[in-house]
């Protein structure tokens, strides 16, 4: 299982799917990716390979920014209901998860009563509260860090807004996830350097509970009181 991201000029459609097959050797039994372009957010996902995926998408969708992921399904069955991406209720966010959210029936009781959920995931819980206390601040990244200091357990996510192509909202605790850093005007997210390693080989590595705004042409990393962190990149070795 596994998540990308990228942002950018090039058509994201091929950069994910290409990132996403590099990530197949963990294993899956589910994949997705979200596009946002002008006319909104687009969501493709499959149960099955990559390969299925490639043909679900439609060619003619370009985009210059999204996400996408692979899934080991801990919480509901393999579906293209329980696949990720995930959207709220409105439509507005979109998220991929990797993990586990020990907490998310109690977030659910708690702050969720009246949404009602479209999949059978942990996950969904994250996006729908991110939602919810958007319409409370409007301010996405400040719910994006009160959901995140909500969650317990492991994750790395990855979050778009539909009315923002200029930024991907991650963050991650107990799991994997790397920000690259592109030489051109992009950026990237990974669970694992090897799936970006066509693109770049400029890595910052992220601690738990940080939360990182990548943009085309910046990399904020945040700790969850908002504090900014400054972090140098690594450089990954490239296999022959
Ligand atoms: N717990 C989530 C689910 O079941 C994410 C699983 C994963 O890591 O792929 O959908």
């Amino acid at each position: 299982c596994g998540i990308v991201g990228y942002i950018g000029h090039q058509d994201t459609k091929e950069v994910l799917l290409n990132g996403l097959e590099k990530l197949e050797y963990r294993g899956y039994d589910s994949a997705g990716i979200s596009v946002l372009n002008d006319h909104g957010v687009h969501v493709f996902k499959v149960k099955g390979r990559i390969a299925a995926l490639r043909e679900e998408v439609n060619e003619d969708v370009s985009s210059t920014m999204g996400i996408g992921h692979t899934r080991w399904a801990t919480h509901g069955a393999p579906s293209v209901e329980n696949a990720h991406p995930h959207q709220s209720t409105s439509g507005r966010f979109t998220l991929v998860h990797n993990g586990v959210i020990e907490n998310y029936m109690d977030l659910r009781n708690e702050f969720l009563k009246d949404v009602e959920l479209k999949s059978e995931t942990d996950t969904e819980v994250i996006v729908q509260l991110i939602e919810k206390f958007v319409e409370q601040t409007n301010d996405v990244a400040e719910a994006f860090r009160k959901t995140v200091g909500m969650l317990h357990g492991s994750y790395a996510i990855a979050l778009i807004d539909e009315n923002n192509e200029d930024q991907i909202f991650v963050a991650k605790n107990k799991s994997p996830l790397l920000v690259g850093l592109g030489e051109e005007g992009f950026n990237v997210v990974s669970s694992d350097s090897l799936a970006m390693l066509q693109v770049t080989n400029q890595f910052v590595e992220l601690m738990d509970q940080e939360v990182v705004i990548v943009e085309r042409n910046q990399v904020e990393i945040q700790k969850l009181d908002g504090t900014v962190v400054e972090r140098e990149p690594f450089v990954a070795e490239v296999d022959a």
